[in-house]
């Protein structure tokens, strides 16, 4: 499946699902099986200090996250406050440090957050995970001794737990602290990035060992600009979404309409600009074409519409953002790259013409509207042959969907007979099986017409080289 745009492979979120939303290969363990934590086989010193200070079970987020961070995996993790998130990368982090020793290896793990105070909290438990090893680690905040901070490097101080500011000041004058290091950990990255620490973030990961494995964390996903910072900080990774989307997004109502075909879809959204209240809608289609082409009809049926793709040069596409934050144009059609990180007031609606290729992809659509906690809905648009995409997305998400119906454009298509406990239709997987074996038999047609055993003569770009 096509999840080129962000590298991302998704776990999902339930350890009994029949479904990958993309090229996921892992399966993760069952609860059941990492009821506790012993099962993890955590280094000796990190397993007695859980049962010293009273810690028996994980958490479902550490569940999730210890055994995916200890095969060195970059992960994306969203769970809400209190859910456990600091044993969860400190647990994998220190277990891969004290099982490889290397004592002059300078600084080998990197801990970001947002403030003094909590940087503290997690140095104390990190002093008590650490309590008999041979492991160091040392606080660097504002307010503290630079002097002594500075040493830390050259006392090969394994584990740093820091706020961003000190860090930045302290990597003008040492050329390279960073350049062994094995995880850096971003922690309560949304907290960071409305406190104004992206771009020290950002520097500071630009300056850390581009091989280290990287570990961000967030209590949602849903915030403006986290995704935007796993993709440049983590690049490829891993996610573990906790949150439901209720959870995430309480004020948006997600709803979906069923529709026989594209011409039945676009009768459906004509209806729906014309007797939804908004102030500002968004359509968003998962094609450049599709998107232009839907912009025509709409302004022949009177919506103030105007399109928004990647293909549009910037002047353009300030023009028309121009004219949409304006409201000059009220719907604004718009393909899922260009409305990246859109940040404009007043949007109520957003109306998926097609299931979003991905979780992901639907998250940062609907992240559009009910911004600032406006209230907002969002409608999807889901034809026959998108259903099972549309069940994997729910299911990703753990909402169920609003099923809405539209009296005046009511469809054949009212959602597949059977359904699997996946919310996906019977049979669906069949069908695509028997499509394969067709395109294969067209396949070994095509190539007994041609030169058997021969090899195709080489594309002239390779015969160039
Ligand atoms: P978060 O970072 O997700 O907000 P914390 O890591 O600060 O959450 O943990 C919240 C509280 O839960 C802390 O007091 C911590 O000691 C406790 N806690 C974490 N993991 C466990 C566990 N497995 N069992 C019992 N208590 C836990
Ligand atoms: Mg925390």
């Amino acid at each position: 499946m096509g999840n080129t745009a962000y590298n991302v492979r998704i776990i999902p979120n339930l350890p009994s699902l029949n479904y990958t939303m993309t090229e996921t290969t892992s399966t993760p363990a069952t609860v059941a099986e990492l009821s506790d934590f012993s099962s993890f086989n955590l280094h000796s010193a990190l397993q007695e200090a859980l049962t010293k200070n009273g810690f028996e079970k994980p958490t479902p987020v550490q569940q999730r996250t210890i055994p995916a961070s200890l095969t060195r995996q970059n992960l994306l993790v969203s769970a809400k406050t209190g859910s456990g998130k600091t044993l969860a990368f400190l647990l994998p982090t220190l277990h891969n440090l004290l099982i490889n020793p290397n004592y002059y290896a300078g600084t080998r793990a990197l801990v970001l957050v947002p403030t003094r105070e909590l940087a503290q909290q997690i140095f104390l438990q990190c002093q008590q995970l650490l309590d008999g090893t041979a492991l160091n680690v040392g606080l660097i905040t504002g307010g503290e001794d630079f002097k002594k901070q500075q040493n830390m490097f050259r006392k090969n101080t394994a584990v740093i737990i820091a706020t961003p500011g000190r860090i930045l000041e302290l990597l003008t004058l040492d050329t390279a602290p960073f350049e062994n290091l094995e995880t850096l950990i971003l922690d309560e990255a949304d907290r960071m990035l409305d406190m104004g620490f992206s771009e020290d973030v950002l520097t500071i990961a630009k300056n850390c060992n581009e091989n280290r494995q990287t570990l961000l964390f967030s209590a949602t996903l849903t915030h403006a600009g986290v995704l935007k910072m796993a993709d440049k900080v983590l690049k490829k990774y891993e996610l573990i979404a906790l949150n439901t989307l209720r959870d995430e997004l309480p004020h948006i109502q997600q709803q979906i309409v069923l529709a026989d075909d594209n011409a039945h879809k676009q009768q459906l959204l004509a209806w729906l600009l014309k007797n939804e209240t908004f102030e500002k809608a968004l359509v968003f289609s998962n094609s450049r074409l599709q998107a232009t082409a839907l912009c025509d009809p709409l302004r022949a049926a009177g919506v103030r519409a105007t399109v928004l793709h990647g293909d549009m040069d910037q002047k353009e596409r300030q023009r028309v953002m121009k004219l949409f934050r304006d409201g000059v144009v009220n719907v604004l059609v718009a393909t899922d790259l260009a409305a990246r990180g859109l940040d404009i007031k007043g949007i109520q609606i957003v109306i998926n013409f097609e299931v979003p290729r991905n979780g992901i992809n639907y998250i940062h659509r609907i992240g559009r509207t009910g911004r600032s906690d406006e209230t907002g809905v969002t409608i999807t648009l889901v034809k026959h042959t998108e259903w099972n995409l549309m069940a994997g997305i729910e299911r990703f998400l753990r909402q169920s969907f609003i099923r809405r119906n539209i009296k005046e454009l009511a469809g054949k298509f009212q959602g597949p007979k059977k359904l699997k406990a996946s919310g996906k239709s019977v049979g669906g997987k069949k069908k695509i099986e028997e499509k394969k074996e067709k395109v294969e038999k067209v396949k070994v047609r095509d190539r007994d017409k041609k030169n058997v055993g021969k090899r195709r003569a080489p594309t002239p770009k390779v015969t160039a080289e």
